[in-house]
């Protein structure tokens, strides 16, 4: 895994400031062909490629006769540069997979790699797209989205007709990925394994007031209607929505003030809320909290002038729970180890949220060092990615009797 991985580091559009491999460019297609490369010497191994251009590296048999298949997998794609182990990892876990599975050179007939493509959503604001079209979900607005050249997904993908009338290549049984957490939750706690009881839905809203821009030393503090005042008292009092809760949070990340000078009252300003919750009722009970916030603020800090404060829904995606069997099954090999793990959500999207709508889905994580991710400093220790290898394989082994 670890010669693997540091291969795969290697290939990168910055060397020497971690991973850039962005979608359905040179470097990721390139890292897919390392893949293939390290494990066609195993007979009876077959590399597909789907309408996507996702990978699939799957015994003949299920390729030929739609057997069902265990497939182990991940990403390859990465932020501009980013780290060495996101996507990477669970990818390696795969290869490790297949390789210690193959008897005599042959490979077991009820495992599978997937490698997804465009995970991240760099280059075309997309994200999660490969498993997204393996899911069955991609639309005509995910194929027209475009890169700052103005290249759309439907210029690179392999068979845009295809990812539309999605036919999956293989019978999948189930899909198991590990990932490293990118949080801070495992490093500090005495757990060593991350068990992922779902992926955080979000919800997205836009905060505006409305005020008047006025000038800023002729109009006295009395009568003018500074539009920014009550978006910045929510903004500040936004943590304290969530800060009751478990795997819950909130984040202002953008905000706009109109018409934007230091020597005017702020005519409109406008922020983004965005909060991720582990189910539907955190998400229920955070935005009940948002919406009493924005209107006992209205008035507090107006006192009536503010001419109105508004919030208004942007997004909104559902929590994605995994598949309680699978999990179980996970804990079984935690338990038989004696491995201490903690069961949390996922406060990041991946793979297994899309493929959870094709077939029954769960992960794993393991701890990120200091929490750092999407950052060339991203790491984790060797123990730690050699046991996601063990882990995964030793999961794999009982999801394959109980699918078989
Ligand atoms: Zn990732």
């Amino acid at each position: 895994m670890l010669d693997l991985l540091r291969g795969l580091r290697g290939i990168t559009a910055t060397p020497g400031r971690g991973c850039t491999r962005l979608a359905y460019a040179h470097f990721e297609d390139q890292a897919h062909d390392y893949l293939w490369e390290r494990l066609r010497s195993i007979s009876d191994l077959r590399r597909i490629e789907d309408a996507a251009g996702n990978t699939f590296i799957v015994p003949t048999s299920a390729a030929e006769d739609g057997s069902p298949v265990v497939l182990v997998g991940s990403h390859l794609d990465t932020v501009i540069e980013g780290g060495w182990l996101d996507g990477a990892l669970g990818v390696a876990a795969g290869m490790y997979v297949l390789e210690s599975k193959s008897r005599a050179g042959r490979a077991d007939p009820h495992l599978g790699l997937v490698i997804f493509r465009d995970e991240e959503g760099v280059r075309f604001s997309t994200g999660l797209f490969g498993s997204k079209v393996f899911a069955g979900e991609c639309t005509a607005t995910d194929l027209d989205m475009r890169d700052s050249d103005g290249t759309s997904v439907r210029d690179v993908v392999p068979d845009p007709d295809g990812c539309s009338r999605y036919r999956p290549p293989v019978n999948a049984a189930a899909f198991l990925e590990c990932h490293i957490e990118q949080g801070q939750r495992l490093i500090g706690s005495d757990a060593r394994v991350g068990v992922v009881s779902g992926i955080v839905g979000i919800r997205r809203f836009e905060l505006e007031a409305k005020g008047m821009a006025n000038h800023a030393g002729t109009t006295d503090m009395r009568r003018r209607v500074d539009a920014l005042v009550p978006v910045a008292e929510i903004v500040a009092r936004c943590p304290s929505l969530v800060e009751d809760l478990d795997d819950a949070v909130i984040t202002c990340g953008w905000l706009q003030v109109d018409p934007g000078a230091p020597n005017i009252v702020p005519g409109r300003a406008v922020a983004t809320i965005e909060i991720r919750g582990k189910d539907d009722a955190t998400l229920d009970g955070i935005e009940r909290r948002l919406h009493d916030l924005v209107s006992s603020v209205q008035p507090a800090v107006s006192g009536g002038r503010c001419a109105e404060v508004g919030l208004k829904s942007l997004v909104s995606v559902a929590p994605n729970p995994t598949d309680a069997t699978l999990s179980d099954l996970l804990v079984e090999v935690l338990d038989d180890r004696g491995l201490a793990y903690k069961r949390l959500a996922s406060m990041a999207g991946h793979d297994t949220q899309q493929v959870a709508r094709r077939c029954p889905s769960a992960m794993f994580f393991i701890p990120s060092i200091a929490g750092v991710s999407h950052n060339p400093d991203e790491d984790s220790h060797e123990e730690d990615i050699l046991l996601a290898g063990e882990l995964m394989s030793a999961w794999a082994d009982r999801c394959v009797a109980e699918c078989s």
